[in-house]
């Protein structure tokens, strides 16, 4: 696990030069610097809102924070992609990417790599936890099977 120290929003920007943060999903990159998985949720009535959005699409409340996930979930739809965006890497295999509906609640699902998992193994409905991968220098989050199948 790397250790950035107190992360202060100047480093999460020069963190994830790519991704365009706002206020609402700094905190979901600074927690992945971390090495945490968070998703913002509404404080008033609990309900889990991904994409990452200001206002609770249940009570409308503005009351909303991040808060770690359990980590545990299903695999609700996958695919297969046998392209990396960057031309030059030299990954030929397909890299399985899928829709994890999170334990959470139904319906809340984050987009991830599915890793120590051969790819014609990978089955809707999968059990998964939450595990971290190194791409290009920093930990992201991917899901794995879970061992025995529960979470
Ligand atoms: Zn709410």
């Amino acid at each position: 696990m790397r250790n950035y120290g107190p992360i202060d929003d100047v480093t999460v920007f020069e963190l994830y030069p790519g991704i365009q943060l706002t206020r609402d999903n700094i905190e979901h990159y600074r927690a992945l610097a971390e090495q945490k998985l968070v998703i913002n949720r509404c404080g008033d009535c609990g309900y889990w809102i991904y994409p990452h959005r200001p206002m609770c699409p249940e009570c409308w409340s503005l009351k909303v924070k991040p808060e770690e996930i359990s980590g545990f979930g299903t695999v609700f739809m996958f695919t297969l992609l046998y392209q990396l965006r960057d031309p030059k890497s030299h990954i030929m295999e397909p890299v399985p990417v899928a829709a994890v509906e999170l334990a959470e609640q139904k319906g809340l699902r984050y987009l991830s790599r599915i890793v120590n998992c051969a790819p014609e193994d990978i089955a809707h409905d999968m059990p998964v936890r939450l595990t971290w991968i190194e791409i290009g220098n920093m930990e992201w989050p991917a899901f794995e099977p879970v061992p025995g199948g529960l979470g």
